[in-house]
């Protein structure tokens, strides 16, 4: 019924999560209403973004730089590293004012009836980062999701690290987050009571 490019803008706006195809074609609709200078607003912005932004070289974090801002930062305490699954988790728990260390960023989450091994996460670069830091890391704060993948993952690390790096203290975020939820969706309150109150793993 549609017009093949209209049809062909409302197949990759409903690519995108959360959007389904009644909001695809509404979105559609909308950038159709205004003009070309607008709409090439968020075709600029969604190019540039993809040509611009790369992973941190230390924590795998977004970064317009070979390092991230957080990286590139001295006053953060390069002691303490908190991991977690993906760069969407960083932000909230920024907003919690209740970290002031340096993060690692996994790529997901460890599954293997999804195929998600050990390998296919940046683990490796993790234990490299905790044995070769200088000055010494400290504390690693294990922030992956509170879903059975997550935990899964926040068990492998401790046991690895314990082998490891049995100097390290490995913490893991207190309870009180909600169960299979993502850490994305916390709100900054339980967050930042579950950071101020983790507990050795
Ligand atoms: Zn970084």
């Amino acid at each position: 019924l549609l017009a093949p490019p209209v049809q062909r803008l409302v197949t990759e706006l409903g690519k995108l999560p959360g959007i389904g195809q009644r909001t695809a074609q509404r979105l559609a609709f909308h950038l159709l209403r205004v003009d070309a200078e607008e709409a090439g607003a968020l075709a600029d912005a969604i190019r540039d973004v993809k040509a611009q932004i790369r992973e941190c070289e230390i924590c795998f974090n977004l970064a317009d730089e070979a390092r991230c801002r957080i990286c590139q930062d001295e006053r953060r305490d390069p002691a303490v590293i908190c991991v977690v699954e993906e760069f969407g988790d960083v932000l909230p728990i920024e907003r919690t004012h209740e970290f002031r260390g340096r993060y690692h960023v996994l790529g997901g989450a460890l599954s293997p009836i999804d195929g998600v091994d050990p390998e296919d996460l940046h683990l490796a670069e993790l234990y490299r980062r905790v044995e070769q830091s200088s000055p010494p890391v400290r504390e690693v704060v294990i922030a992956t999701n509170p879903t059975t993948t997550g935990e899964a993952t926040a068990l492998h690390i401790a046991g690895v690290l314990r082998e490891r790096a049995p100097e390290v203290a490995v913490t893991r975020l207190a309870s009180g987050l909600p169960v299979g939820g993502d850490l994305e969706y916390a709100d900054e309150v339980t967050l930042g009571r579950a950071f101020a109150g983790r507990r050795a793993l």
